[in-house]
């Protein structure tokens, strides 16, 4: 997943705010990183979000979710690449 500065970086390019906190909530703790990644807890942690740092922080907690996401999907599917054709060349297959 990308590290904080990612989504740090990515928050002030759209809204011009870092939104630091939020992404440290998410990502910050070793021990809760999972949990707060629970897509099925995004209502509950969104709402939290939302009355803490407003709307606009909402979106962005959305956002990285989202991106993290993409990010774990786009390794996974190169790692998945990679081992077949290695598997292939491991029995010739050209
Ligand atoms: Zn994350």
């Amino acid at each position: 997943m990308p590290p904080i500065d990612n989504h740090v970086k990515k928050s002030m390019e759209k809204t011009g705010k870092d939104y630091k906190d939020v992404h440290e909530w998410i990502d910050g703790d070793p021990e809760k990183k999972a949990e707060r990644h629970d897509i099925t807890k995004i209502y509950e942690y969104g709402k939290m979000i939302e009355e803490k740092y407003g709307k606009e922080a909402l979106q962005e907690y959305i956002q990285h979710i989202h991106d993290d996401v993409k990010t774990k999907f786009e390794h996974l599917q190169h790692d998945m690449e990679k081992k077949i054709v290695d598997t292939l060349a491991y029995f010739g297959v050209k």
